[in-house]
């Protein structure tokens, strides 16, 4: 199979089957762990066959060591740090730390425009 970038329709495509093969691992979790592991696989090869990154809403939702699906309150743990969302897997005892720097930034980005805004109204 040819390597590289696919064309975009069928990325769309394959972002739908990854979000919906999630969905389901969701579903399935607390009846059949096993089945939302092998969903989690799926959507794993998914990416991997179309070069592509996962999806970020579900990239939180498996653990990077050993690719179990997590769900909050059953084997994950969750805890806040100062810069970063802490996720700790139960299943093997890995910590995946995620950043969200990004959102902190763009608040003090928008705050930032916000004061701008403010005083060039008292400057008028
Ligand atoms: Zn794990």
């Amino acid at each position: 199979m040819r390597r590289g970038r696919r064309p975009k329709w069928m990325l769309k495509i394959a972002e739908e089957r990854i979000d919906i093969l999630f969905n389901r691992a969701d579903e399935q979790f607390a009846i059949h762990p096993e089945r939302s592991n092998r969903y989690v696989k799926m959507a794993r090869n998914i990416a991997k066959k179309y070069n592509m990154k996962m999806p970020s809403k579900w990239a939180k939702r498996f653990c990077r060591n050993c690719h179990y699906f997590m769900k909050p309150g059953l084997n994950c743990q969750i805890r806040l740090s100062d810069s970063s969302v802490v996720i700790k897997c139960l299943e093997c005892g890995n910590i995946n730390k995620i950043p969200y720097i990004k959102e902190k930034k763009e608040r003090r980005r928008r705050k930032n425009e916000h004061n701008n805004t403010s005083k060039k109204g008292t400057d008028e």
